[in-house]
């Protein structure tokens, strides 16, 4: 039998991705690799992501934090709480908003693909705030906006355990 995560996890990698989280930190004990490679706190989208196929390079020897994280969907589908499908339905819809927000984001010019979503976005609005995009931005910066809210709402409703 195909286990959960390969069956929601392989097709999500929000929580590897930068788009729940902006940072994976090491715990006491934890000697995962992936702190020697890259220190204490590695920046998501996470280096050991491959954002392909949504597998992690380093899963045998992925860190705690890590492998003690479970979403929402993950576990009202463990317990029997909602289908495979159901689930699989939600991720989709928070990953098409996700690349909706990176799309708008690039088009204002906020493509440093290195930092996790929230720090673009943060970043965008400081510029707005300092009035450094041009008047033919605003629409965009407009749809950014709500596009960010409508995600962080379904983040916060569905996915944070
Ligand atoms: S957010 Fe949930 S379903 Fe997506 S990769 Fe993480 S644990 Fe798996
Ligand atoms: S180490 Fe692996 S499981 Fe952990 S955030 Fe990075 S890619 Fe995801």
């Amino acid at each position: 039998m195909t286990a959960i995560t390969d069956t929601l996890c392989l097709q999500c990698g929000l929580c590897c991705n930068g788009v729940l989280f902006a940072d994976v930190r090491r715990e006491r004990g934890d000697d995962s690799p992936l702190f020697a490679q890259h220190g204490p706190r590695v920046p998501q989208p996470c280096p050991a992501f491959n954002h392909g196929d949504c597998t992690c390079a380093l899963y045998a020897d992925r860190p705690a934090r890590c492998r003690k994280f479970e979403c929402k969907q993950l576990l009202a589908v463990r317990a029997g709480a909602k289908t495979a499908e159901a689930a699989l339905k939600k991720i989709r819809q928070a990953r098409k908003l996700a690349a909706q927000v990176e799309s708008l984001l690039t088009e204002l010019d906020f493509n440093d693909t290195r930092l996790p979503l929230s720090k673009r976005f943060q970043r965008c609005q400081r510029a707005a705030e300092r009035g450094g995009l041009f008047e033919n931005q605003l629409d965009c910066l407009a749809e950014l906006q709500l596009t960010v809210h409508k995600l962080n709402g379904l983040l916060a409703a569905d996915f944070y355990a």
